[in-house]
């Protein structure tokens, strides 16, 4: 089956200046790769109305993005920076999320959002480390809505997500594995803190060998999943967390998240899985991990 990549041109316009990680050529790489993979079709999603992010955020928050992008850009808050085009990639990456979510949903196969910016630090009223919005769980309450009512969200990303456990964190409905770099930045995801028993996070230090992140991040999915059937797989798909990334020590390689991707498929078979990018920031690399989860889903 080919595998469905939605995106949308004003992610590629999102821009928090020349010094930052997260830069358009991040997605541009992605783009390019994907184009000449067999098996993957690129689409363009519409933007989304404003409704489905207030499910998540607050109006006065999402109208002060609006209003700082709509002004020329700023500095939300540290390493947070919009420029004009920051609140239409928003819309245009919620579009393409739900876009992949609807998809799914639709048993047309998994799919992928390429999207930034990135979502998984997002809290409810405030944006942090590059994200503005919580594109995970703004996509878990539409496939709610939707009638699938339990969500694994599942985070690979080298960084804790400490937005999308804040959102999550007291309900059950929703289920939220998250490998990561610890003690590392945002601070948040030690194994103790476990929301009401829906929270599993895996924290771990940096250099050791892959196959120690993929076991035991995939120890932490089949505890999180037994007797606990999710009715859509959320990944936030960051590639930080591969070999050789300035913003993180993991080591994983391309061919570990075919490996996980493959696990995820053969343990809940009937269960649609909807990649959402988060970071990655050597943009070659990232796309060959992009590369590799999308094939993986075909
Ligand atoms: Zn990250």
């Amino acid at each position: 089956m080919v595998v469905s990549v939605f995106t949308h041109p004003d992610c590629l316009r999102h821009d928090p200046g020349a010094d930052h990680p997260e830069t358009p050529a991040r997605l541009r790489a992605i783009l390019d790769r994907l184009q000449t993979q067999s098996g993957v079709e690129l689409r363009e999603a519409a933007a989304a109305p404003r409704e489905p992010l207030r499910t998540v955020h607050p109006e006065s928050y999402l109208s002060s993005l609006e209003a700082m992008s709509a002004r020329g850009g700023g500095v939300l808050f540290l390493d947070t920076i919009l420029n004009r085009y920051s609140w239409p990639a928003v819309l245009g990456g919620i579009g393409s999320a739900l876009a992949a979510v609807d998809h799914a949903l639709a048993g047309k196969g998994h799919s992928f959002a390429a999207i930034r910016p990135p979502g998984h630090h997002a809290l409810a009223a405030r944006g942090m480390g590059f994200c503005l919005v919580s594109n995970a769980v703004i996509a878990a309450r539409h496939a709610q809505a939707a009638g699938r009512e339990r969500v694994l969200i599942v985070d690979w990303d080298v960084h804790h997500g400490n937005g999308t456990q804040a959102l999550v964190e007291a309900d059950p409905s929703v289920r939220y594995v998250s490998l990561h770099q610890y003690p590392w930045y945002p601070g948040t995801g030690a194994a103790g803190e476990r929301g009401v028993g829906n929270i599993f996070n895996v924290p771990r230090g940096p250099g050791h060998p892959p196959d120690l992140y993929v076991r035991d991040l995939w120890d932490a999915i089949v505890a999180a999943t037994t007797q606990w059937l999710p009715e859509i797989i959320l990944v936030s798909a960051g590639f930080d967390a591969m070999a050789g990334d300035p913003l993180g020590g993991f080591t994983l390689e391309p061919e570990h998240f075919t490996i996980l991707t493959e696990r995820l498929r053969e343990r809940m078979p009937e269960v649609p899985i909807v990649g959402l990018l988060e970071g990655g920031y050597r943009p070659p690399r990232l796309a060959e991990g992009v590369a590799a989860h999308v094939v993986a889903l075909h």
